[in-house]
């Protein structure tokens, strides 16, 4: 039987088979046709499309307010990565399934992915939290009694977890991650500088400048977008402090967020800690100086995972391929 990892984040969905790897990585987005609402696209080439459509396609991020946004989207996205990487007859054969959501996800929209993933062509469903699916892909060991700690910073959410005897003792989650940043420098430049930019350009510049302390040799460029006042296209010269300054808030809720998930978490548990530290994974991870950050703000070490970005479904891959081991930390 075949046997299907899915991450299924806010900004990226990657796909793992068993004894396959990781054989789909493309962002959650689809493009959709405005008046029959079916799918025109999805993945990297919706997400080219992100500000770009013509008046009848619209493209859209399923997962991005929120958890679910839209379950019918996230269905149709899902179908067509699931078509995409299963050939015809391993889809006939309808996997297992195993997908990581993020820990406060609320019931109903657990019951969305559920539906989403059952619909898009799965035989049976299973969950399982994303920090405990990232702490098992960078390696900890959530079966062991020492608590472990990850902190996992994604496009529309950053979830800690403590993990330990296979289960979160301490978990904390917020809607505040890379993506709020990105519409922070936005909202920025439009109301000091009158310039409009699109998501894609505000990422940019976040990917570019972006940092969470001072860097050594702080950096310019331009950014490109519409001056509201005269209506036409117009570039502005934007400087790393100021991109740091920009996005204080996302950071400030994310430090907050760690040290909430330490004020919960049992003492004896906290005391391991000191000694193994967190690991941060998640694509927000790569912002630099956010290990430093949160160091500072902790006091304990932060470890990066080199791949942050496939963390959980490498993690979710791990449980597929050694079920009786993993069982307890599915999630209901
Ligand atoms: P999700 O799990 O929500 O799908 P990911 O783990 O894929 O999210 O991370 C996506 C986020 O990581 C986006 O907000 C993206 O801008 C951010 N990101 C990716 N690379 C970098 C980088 N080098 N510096 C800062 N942020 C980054
Ligand atoms: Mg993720």
């Amino acid at each position: 039987m075949a046997d299907v990892a899915i991450d299924l984040g806010t900004a990226n969905t990657l796909v793992q088979i068993r004894g396959q790897g990781i054989i789909l990585n493309e962002p959650s987005v689809v493009a959709v046709d405005r008046a029959t609402g079916r799918l025109v696209a999805a993945g990297l080439e919706a997400r080219r499309m992100i500000g770009r459509t013509p008046e009848g396609v619209m493209a859209v991020r399923p997962m991005r307010d929120g958890v679910i946004a839209n379950v019918d989207q996230v269905e149709m996205m899902l179908r067509h990565f699931l078509g995409r990487v299963l050939p015809r007859g391993l889809f006939r054969a309808r996997p297992r399934v195993l997908v990581g959501v993020p820990s406060g996800i609320t019931e109903l929209e657990r019951r969305a992915v559920r539906h989403a993933v059952l619909a898009a062509g799965a035989k049976e469903v299973y969950l399982i939290t994303e920090p405990m699916a990232a702490a098992i892909g960078v390696g900890l060991p959530v079966t062991a009694a020492r608590a472990s700690m990850v902190v996992a910073v994604g496009g529309g959410t950053t979830e800690i977890g403590v993990i330990a005897l296979s289960g979160l003792v301490a978990e904390k989650s917020v809607r505040v991650a890379g993506n709020e940043m990105d519409d922070n420098i936005a909202s920025v430049l439009r109301k000091q500088y009158s310039l409009l930019v699109g998501e894609a350009t505000a990422e940019a510049i976040k990917l570019q400048l972006g940092s969470a302390l001072p860097l050594e040799r702080e950096e310019v460029m331009d950014a490109t977008g519409r001056d509201l006042v005269t209506g036409i296209p117009a570039s502005v010269r934007v400087r790393s402090e100021e991109v740091r300054e920009w996005i204080q808030e996302p950071l400030r809720a994310i430090a907050a967020a760690v040290h909430g998930a330490l004020e919960v978490t049992p003492p004896e548990l906290a005391s391991d800690l000191v000694d193994s530290g967190m690991v941060l994974t998640g694509g927000g991870s790569l912002l630099r100086g956010l290990d430093g950050l949160l160091s500072r703000e902790t006091g304990l070490q932060v470890h990066r995972d080199p791949d942050p970005m496939t963390c959980v479904v490498r993690g979710a891959g791990m449980v597929l391929e050694d079920w009786p081991r993993y069982r307890e930390v599915l999630s209901a």
